[in-house]
Parts: C-alpha cells; sequence; structure tokens
C-alpha cells in the first residue's frame, strides 16, 4: 500500500454534490482531492452525434467491470431498479435537469403531518444556495408557476415550450390545471463555449451543445480551475480511522491497476450517492466499529427512498414531434402541497415531456411484436412515430427503517468488495399517490385530444431519484448527520449527497441536493477557519 500527500479535505464522489463540495473548498483555498471509481465523458461518447445514434445507446455508458453490481433482496418490489451513471460527474451526465426548488412544507412533515421527520432546517436558510447553484448551472425558467415559493428570476430566460409540451398544457388547460414552464439546468443563452438548447432531444444521453450544466462542465470544471485534484478509476473501499476512533484520518483506495493507497486528508465528505455512501460507512468496520462507521444510531443504510413514479402515453391524430426538446419543458405542480381531503399524505409533481426518443426506441418500446412487419409495419409507425407524447408524475414516498441498503454477506463484486443489498417496497400512501397520478395524468391526455391512451405502472417506484440512508436531524439517536452533514459520531467525517434527506420530498431533488453539499462546505470552511 503507498501514502499519497495528505491534503485538508478528500471528496469521494465527482457527482452532483462532491462536484460542488470540491469546487467550494478549492476556491477557498483547501487542498482537495476528489475520489472517483469511474471515468469521463467525453464528446465521442455521446451516441446523437451518430445517424444510428438508436442503436448505440449503450456507448454512453462508462465500461461496466462488474464493480457497480447491486443486489435486490427477496423482499424488494420488484418494480424499483436503480439507473445511476458511475462516471466523472456522477449522475449528473445522465439526467434530465429537471431542477425545481422544494417548498416549505416539504421539509416540515412531521410538524405537518405527524408523519416521518422534519429537515433540521427551513426552507428560509436554503433559499439562497439555492439561488447560488441556479445561478452557477444557469438554470432557465420562467415565474408562471403559482406554487413556488416567492423567488428571484431566473438566471436564464424559460426554453420554450414544444409541441408536445403545448400540446399537454392546453389539456391541462382545460381541465383547470397550472400548467407552467418547467425550471431546468439546461441553457436558453449560450455561455463561453457552451450553446444554447436547440431542441435536438435525446438529452438522457448527453448533450453535443454542451447546454446540459452538468457536473463535469460546471463545478468540476470549476474545482479544477482551483487546484483541485481529480483522481479517476479511484474507488474508495474504506474510511481510515484514527487510533482513538474519534477522528478519520482519510480515505484507503484502489486505483486502475488494483493498487491500494492512503490518501490522507484532515476531512472527509462523502459523496458516493444514496446506495455507495452506506456502503462505504458500512465496509469500513474495526473491532472498536463492529457496525461500520457513523453507525452508533444503527441508521446507516436505514430509511433508503425513491419516488413514485406514474407515466402515461397517448397517440395524437396530428404531429406533435415528442423526440424534440428537453426531456422536461413543462410542470404542473397543483399536487404538489399536502392536501387533507385527498387520499393520501404528501405531493407530487407533474412533468411534461419531450422523451419519446427515435423511431427505433418507439419501435421497440411500443410496437414489436411479432406479427407486425412489412406493410402493417410501416403504416403502424407511420401513424405513431411523431404522433405519441408523454406525461410523467413523481410524488413523495414516506420510507420505513425497513427500507434500506446494507451489504450483501456473501456476494462480491469484481473488486472483491461487498455488493450493496437493497430493500424497498411502497406502502398504502404510495399506492394511493400512484392511483391519483394515473387519474389525472389520463385526464390530461383526455382533455388534450389523445387517443391509445396508456398509463405504464410497470416502473413505479422511481430508480434514478436515491436518497436517504444516512438521514440528518439533531438527535444522534435517530439520525446519522447534523444540519451541516457531519456525522454525529465523527466529526471531520461529513456527508453531502442524496443520502441526507430526512425525507424525500415531493419532486426531483437535485438543485437540494447540491444546495446543501455548498451549505455544508461553506459551513466547513467556516469551522475550519473559526
Ligand atoms: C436517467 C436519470 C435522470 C435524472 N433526471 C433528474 C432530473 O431531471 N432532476 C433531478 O433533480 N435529478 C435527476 N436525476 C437524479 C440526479 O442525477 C441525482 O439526484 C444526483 O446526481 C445525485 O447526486 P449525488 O451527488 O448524490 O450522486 P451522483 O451524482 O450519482 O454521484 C456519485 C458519484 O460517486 C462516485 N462513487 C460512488 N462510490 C464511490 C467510491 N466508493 N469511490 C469513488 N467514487 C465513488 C460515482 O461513480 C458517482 O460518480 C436523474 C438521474 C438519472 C439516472
Ligand atoms: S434537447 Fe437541448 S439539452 Fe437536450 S440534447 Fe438537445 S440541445 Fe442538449
Amino acid at each position: 500500500m503507498s501514502a499519497v500527500k495528505p491534503v485538508d479535505t478528500c471528496v469521494v464522489g465527482s457527482g452532483a454534490s462532491g462536484s460542488v463540495v470540491a469546487a467550494t473548498l478549492a476556491a477557498a483555498g483547501q487542498s482537495v482531492v476528489i475520489l472517483e471509481s469511474g471515468r469521463p465523458t467525453r464528446p465521442s461518447h455521446i451516441p446523437t452525434i451518430r445517424d444510428d445514434w438508436e442503436q448505440h445507446l449503450r456507448d454512453f455508458f462508462p465500461p461496466s467491470n462488474g464493480a457497480d453490481r447491486v443486489h435486490y433482496d427477496a423482499d424488494c418490489d420488484p418494480r424499483f431498479r436503480v439507473s445511476r451513471f458511475k462516471g466523472v460527474g456522477g449522475s449528473t451526465m445522465h439526467y434530465e435537469g429537471f431542477y425545481p426548488r422544494m417548498h416549505p412544507g416539504d421539509l416540515k412533515r412531521r410538524s405537518q403531518l405527524g408523519m416521518a421527520a422534519d429537515w433540521p432546517l427551513d426552507y428560509d436558510e436554503l433559499a439562497p444556495y439555492y439561488d447560488r447553484v441556479e445561478s452557477r448551472l444557469g438554470v432557465s425558467g420562467a415565474l408562471d408557476n403559482p406554487f413556488e415559493p416567492p423567488r428571484p428570476p431566473y438566471p436564464n430566460p424559460p426554453i420554450a415550450m414544444s409541441c408536445a409540451v403545448q400540446r399537454a398544457k392546453a389539456g391541462c388547460d382545460r381541465l383547470g390545471l397550472h400548467a407552467a414552464h418547467a425550471p431546468v439546468a439546461i441553457l436558453s443563452r449560450a455561455d463561453g463555449a457552451r450553446g444554447p438548447c436547440n431542441f435536438c432531444g435525446g438529452c438522457w444521453f448527453g448533450c453535443m451543445h454542451g447546454a446540459i450544466s452538468n457536473a463535469q462542465q460546471t463545478y468540476l470544471a470549476d474545482a479544477a480551475s482551483h487546484g483541485a485534484e481529480l483522481r479517476i478509476a479511484s474507488s474508495a473501499v474504506r474510511i481510515l480511522l484514527a487510533r482513538d476512533g474519534r477522528r478519520v484520518t482519510g480515505v484507503e483506495y484502489l486505483d486502475a491497476d488494483g493498487a491500494l493507497h492512503n490518501q490522507d486528508a484532515r476531512n472527509v465528505v462523502l459523496c458516493g450517492n444514496a446506495i455507495e455512501t452506506p456502503r462505504l460507512l458500512l465496509m469500513s468496520t474495526r473491532h472498536d466499529h463492529p457496525d461500520g462507521l457513523a453507525n452508533s444510531s444503527g441508521l446507516v443504510g436505514r430509511y433508503f427512498s425513491a419516488h413514485v413514479q406514474a407515466k402515461v402515453t397517448a397517440v395524437f391524430d396530428d404531429r406533435v414531434d415528442g423526440y424534440k426538446g428537453p426531456n422536461i419543458n413543462g410542470q404542473v405542480q397543483d399536487f404538489w402541497d399536502h392536501d387533507d381531503a385527498r387520499s393520501f399524505a404528501g405531493g407530487y409533481v407533474i412533468a411534461l415531456r419531450n422523451a419519446e426518443l427515435g423511431p427505433y426506441y418507439l419501435y421497440r418500446q411500443r410496437l414489436a411484436r411479432p406479427t407486425l412487419f412489412g406493410a402493417e409495419l410501416l403504416e403502424t409507425l407511420t401513424d405513431t412515430f411523431g404522433h405519441t407524447a408523454n406525461i410523467s408524475a413523481y410524488g413523495e414516498h414516506f420510507a420505513t427503517e425497513n427500507d434500506r441498503v446494507d451489504l450483501h454477506p456473501e456476494i462480491k463484486d469484481t473488486l472483491g468488495l461487498p455488493v450493496p443489498r437493497i430493500r424497498i417496497r411502497h406502502g398504502d400512501n404510495e399506492a394511493a399517490m400512484h392511483e391519483h397520478m394515473g387519474g389525472i395524468l389520463t385526464s390530461i391526455m383526455e382533455a388534450a385530444g389523445g387517443r391509445q391512451i396508456r398509463f405504464e405502472s410497470d416502473r413505479s417506484i422511481l430508480g434514478t431519484h436515491l436518497m436517504g440512508t444516512c438521514r440528518m436531524g439533531t438527535d444522534p439517536d435517530q439520525s446519522v448527520v447534523d444540519a451541516d452533514g457531519r456525522t454525529h459520531d465523527i466529526g471531520n467525517l461529513l456527508i453531502a449527497d442524496g443520502s441526507l434527506f430526512p425525507t424525500s420530498t415531493p419532486s426531483n431533488p437535485t438543485l437540494t441536493i447540491q444546495a446543501m453539499a455548498l451549505r455544508i462546505a461553506e459551513r466547513l470552511i467556516a469551522r475550519d477557519r473559526g
């Protein structure tokens, strides 16, 4: 094992949260190393630069060496499957960039409903961090959503609603729902070498115009410009503890050749996401920490949360070109805030989408059957491609202690490490919410004039928004970290990723993850100085 030059802070993970933490600490003059198990995305990895891009979607993903496996417990709901991106920039390299802020009540479910937990901070404390993250990412949006808390204008004007989104909006208008522009981390105006969105579509697989504000081209670029070192293909395998067991001294990691190194650091900030962060803590056992680090509460890995999801597709007689434009560029927040009159607790958001991709995707997803070929296939494709649109909803999951990530006792990955074992189930509240979503989405499509309306319910537990597992709180018996991201047990071991969410909140989490990461990094700097 080799020891590497010590630094002020070692950040594990270069995604949404890790990039913000590294950029903020490095700009304040700290020496920072980011350990990232994946590799960078190059323009040549973006499949949409090719004519036959639909055949090459898999090329976008970093090659898997089996070290990214998860195991689903026999008791895990089969409607849940993880989707994440393990490369430089983390899952922001594959995201849709829908960037709503939370509402004040989302953070206070225990006080409001007697359910779940309160966040240990208020909306007003988060708001200034929302402003700054939105500004750095150049979030585009409009002040046309009547449900959003008061806020300053968006840094960039809204991205115009596409044809498909305007069609869905017309359905919302007829029902009296308030369809508005979606706030998105996508440029509507050029920024240096990065171009504005040109509506080409396929944003999940990278943006050849640089319009999507992923971590690689925003905060990670800032971190590098302030001297932070990004060490790729470097997988953290254990957090190192001082002899007295009261502070951490660094991180042990494996490089691409399988060699083991120690990165010594004054502080360690975990940003590996809500599956890998608890996994690393649980792997870091020692005789005086037999249950892993920061786990005196026994809650590391518990309260794993994943949103309720519903999706409805429809076919329209005239063209709506649902494959053009950013994946999401309209939203409806009428059902966001909790309402006692509904049959479920919590709330959800509706996303108006352009996510139909190309004709091959349509064929594989919706049309493929053994008897469909020749003239009938051509006619079906002509009738549906460019005529299909979809809308979806994401909503709150009230996780229980039994929703969890732990280590599989036997199965190991290719690095010889225990694979994360996942168990998540949605309960009656989530089922009632899902049914409500299906009814509303279906009525929107009917009011918009769609036919062949289909409510897809096979993936009703969303695998892309991963939260909980190291939840934040004031009580060390009921939470893993405090409001500054510091683990209750070990003051110089911090967590800044989606794992610290005490509740899932109703909507897409990444703006909140980054706002929290910025706050955590600045509180760490203040403490270090003070
Ligand atoms: C298809 C898709 C669409 C999405 N769309 C949206 C959206 O529209 N809006 C929204 O708000 N959110 C969206 N998300 C979710 C969003 O991407 C995540 O919420 C966010 O990236 C999570 O941030 P994070 O910092 O917790 O983890 P990540 O961004 O996933 O970063 C974790 C990083 O840590 C690295 N890592 C993990 N373990 C180790 C280790 N042991 N050693 C070294 N490195 C390690 C990983 O390789 C990864 O790069 C989407 C996600 C997906 C997959
Ligand atoms: S639609 Fe816009 S954000 Fe999406 S890939 Fe094209 S230019 Fe980029």
